[in-house]
């Protein structure tokens, strides 16, 4: 059993690594637990032009990386691992990993949310075949290859985008007639001749037993179904918060969102929540980064007025 710590950060995002700077530069003893690698959803971006100060954009790895070390720099301890429990209901926290136990006055919440999954049969199969929910992860795989994209919000527009610079074919997928992506976005998307919409449409069946071949869709209008003969499938139709180590612990949302007040608080005392992870209505990484500094900030008070500082 190590010392007990001010802060426990858990995930490396744009919130979990803007809190650490905060707490870290605050004189807080501070942790930072990232299962993987810095970023978050971030390091799936490859270019980032609406994060301010960067008038030519960033890549989000790259900017991931910079928060990382300027944390650091102000003595914030990172450690790869993965957090496996959180022990809450004592004025004590306590973290369990695969590789350790750590106890902390404060916890923040900063673990952010994953992509949805269609719930359509062969999808987990196919998935790492064919299947992907990251296009500038895989969309590489695809070059000269006719895809399809589905979802009419941010992530599914920039992923259409992105892949029609190397893919013949992009038909986007959209189960409405009008998009929900930001109006810039959208101009974009209709700017480009190789992306061709399918409006009011579900995928309905995935083909290829090793690999995808095809899919079905089906349009929700006339119940008239079509094949495509795509071999890649994006899969952009938004997020489900990653609380399942806070599930039964913290008050979420009907969506399952951690409920914080405006200062980042849970309604369990010592317990924050901050970014992706928290019920709130713009989920960007500068709204990201606005609630880890709340949230360190919050987590001083608190260990002030409890522990005495
Ligand atoms: P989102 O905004 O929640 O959009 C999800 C899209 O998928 C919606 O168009 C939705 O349709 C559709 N959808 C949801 N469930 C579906 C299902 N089961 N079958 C078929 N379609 C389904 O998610 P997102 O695009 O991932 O964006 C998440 C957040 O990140 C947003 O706040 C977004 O603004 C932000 N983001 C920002 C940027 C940027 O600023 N550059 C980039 C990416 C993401 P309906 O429209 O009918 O609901």
């Amino acid at each position: 059993m190590s010392k007990v710590r001010d802060v426990i950060i858990i995930g490396g995002g744009p919130a979990g690594y803007t809190a650490a700077l905060y707490s870290a530069r605050a004189g807080l003893d501070t942790l930072v637990l990232e299962k993987l690698a810095p970023g978050g959803q971030m390091a799936t971006t490859l270019s980032m032009e609406n994060y301010p100060g960067f008038e030519e954009p960033i890549s989000g790895p790259d900017l991931a990386l910079r928060m990382e070390n300027q944390a650091r720099k102000f003595g914030a301890v990172v450690e790869y691992d993965t957090v496996t429990e959180i022990i809450t209901d004592s004025e004590i926290k306590t973290v369990k990993t695969l590789k350790n136990i750590y106890t902390c006055k404060t916890v923040i919440l900063c673990m952010g949310a994953s992509p949805k999954k269609l719930g359509i049969p062969r999808e987990d199969p196919l998935r790492g075949s064919g299947v992907s929910y990251c296009a500038v992860c895989d969309g590489a795989l695809f070059r000269g290859r006719e895809v399809a994209v589905v979802g009419g919000g941010d992530t599914a527009a920039e992923n259409a985008v992105y892949l029609s610079r190397f893919c013949p074919k992009v038909w986007l997928i959209h189960r409405r007639d009008s998009l929900r992506a930001t109006k810039v976005l959208q101009k974009e998307l209709f700017s480009i001749k190789n992306i061709e919409f399918i409006w009011d449409s579900v995928v309905e069946e995935l083909h290829g037993q090793f690999a995808l071949e095809g899919i079905t869709v089906r349009d929700l209008k006339t119940g008239n179904r079509r094949k495509l003969d795509v071999e890649g499938l994006f899969i952009s139709i938004g997020l489900t918060p990653s609380t399942s180590l806070v599930e039964g612990k913290v008050a979420l949302d009907p969506d399952g969102y951690v409920i914080t007040d405006e200062r980042m608080r849970t309604n369990v005392p010592g317990v924050f929540a901050a970014g992706d992870i928290r019920s709130k209505i713009l989920r960007q990484v500068i709204t990201a980064a606005a609630d880890g500094a709340v949230a360190a900030h919050s987590a001083e008070q608190y260990i002030n007025d409890v522990f005495g500082g």
